[in-house]
């Protein structure tokens, strides 16, 4: 039976809190015979270390991500606490860029029990992959600003760097059921490619990998009429593809077609690393208070389970990651699960506590 380090990051806000949860739920699936170990070992990172430290993302921290078999990360930055150019602290793209986590892997899913966003409740089941290194946020720290007159941000891709989450939403495609509308297996290019040329060099580079798959739709679309598809008409989307920025924005939007940031997970991984943490943020106008919703942050550590599954070849985290997911799905039915942000009154500390029990039910 493997024991996996686990180098867990907090962060600040809300993260401390839905963190405390997803822990609790990972110790409840360890329990059993033949189930996976976890040793975890927390750092620090974030707004609040930079203040007490004077670095957002200390040595040792960096070193244990390094050393370690996954990071489950929590949520870093506070609005009140700023860079001297005026951005927030961000040790999550730091890690991105330093591990090359560059397959931003968001899943957007309905999960029954959530009151319905949208008309009719539809069953939503897609997956956004976001291209992490690259893109808007290439440079990130490296924009420029003269005085108080010109401000400019670079938009950088490159073919390596496209073709590499390209072809890592076509393989996930492979493997998934297809979109709940009509069962086809389809990655959509999402992009502006009719505007920039960075956009017009992504959709030629995804059309071109596109062809080493040819039992998979390839479609694209703009970005701005995405927005409005995936409101009107979720059921056609499998996986999605799309550089940095946009993924950014149309992750956001996805979570909110199935309840909010509360639910929605993500996975920032490369071809060495894998750091898992909820889409959302640290939520500084809740934080402190309970009652932030911990199952984005859970839903992160099953996809971490999965991850390892892979990686390690190991079908007990497999095994794992499934009785998080029925454990989760079980737990929202009931309405009594269910935190502010998705109308409901439940503490933080009662929807973690609600997971593990039916975990633990389960076995
Ligand atoms: P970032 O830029 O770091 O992603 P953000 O500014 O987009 O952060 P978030 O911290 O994600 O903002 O919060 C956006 C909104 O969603 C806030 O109103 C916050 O309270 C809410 N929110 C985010 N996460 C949760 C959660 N886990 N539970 C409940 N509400 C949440």
């Amino acid at each position: 039976m493997a024991t996996y380090r686990i180098t867990v990051i907090p962060g600040d806000g809300i993260g401390h809190e839905v963190m405390a949860e997803a822990l609790k739920v990972l110790k409840a699936v360890e329990g059993g015979l033949s189930g996976p170990r976890f040793s975890f070992q927390e750092f620090p990172a974030g707004a609040k270390c930079c203040q007490e430290t004077g670095t957002d993302l200390p040595d040792a921290t960096l070193d244990a991500c390094k050393a370690a078999d996954a990071i489950l990360f929590g949520a870093a930055g506070l609005p009140a606490v700023r860079l001297p150019d005026g951005t927030e602290i961000r040790p999550q793209i730091k890690l991105r860029k330093v591990l090359d986590l560059y397959a931003g892997v968001r899943p957007i899913k309905r999960y029954a029990g959530i009151p319905p966003v949208l008309a009719g409740d539809p069953p939503i089941d897609y997956v956004i992959m976001r291209e992490n290194t690259e893109g808007l946020f290439a440079s990130e720290a490296g924009g420029a600003r003269v005085g108080d007159y010109v401000a400019v941000d670079n938009l950088v891709l490159t073919r390596p760097g496209t073709e590499r989450i390209v072809r890592w939403a076509f393989r996930l495609a492979q493997q998934r059921r297809g979109a709940p509308s009509d069962g086809a297996h389809r990655v959509t290019c999402v992009d502006k490619a009719n505007i920039f040329q960075s956009m017009a060099f992504f959709r030629q580079i995804f059309y071109e990998v596109a062809r080493d798959f040819p039992g998979i739709q390839a479609e694209h679309a703009y970005v701005d009429a995405m927005t409005m598809y995936m409101v009107q008409r979720p059921l056609r989307y499998d996986v999605m593809v799309s550089e940095n920025m946009f993924g950014d924005i149309i992750s956001d939007l996805g979570a909110g077609t199935v309840g909010g940031l509360g639910v929605a997970p993500s996975g920032d991984i490369g071809d060495t690393y894998g750091l898992f943490q909820p889409s959302h943020g640290t939520a500084p106008d809740i934080a402190g208070r309970g009652i932030a919703n911990p199952i984005a942050q859970i839903l992160s550590a099953r996809m971490m389970l999965e991850w390892l599954a892979e990686t390690k070849r190991d079908p007990q985290c497999a095994q794992a990651a499934q009785a998080i997911e029925r454990a989760v799905e079980k737990t929202l039915i009931d309405r009594r699960n269910h935190t502010a942000d998705i109308g409901g009154t439940a503490r933080t500390a009662a929807v973690g506590d609600a997971v593990a029990t039916a975990i633990q039910k389960g076995k």
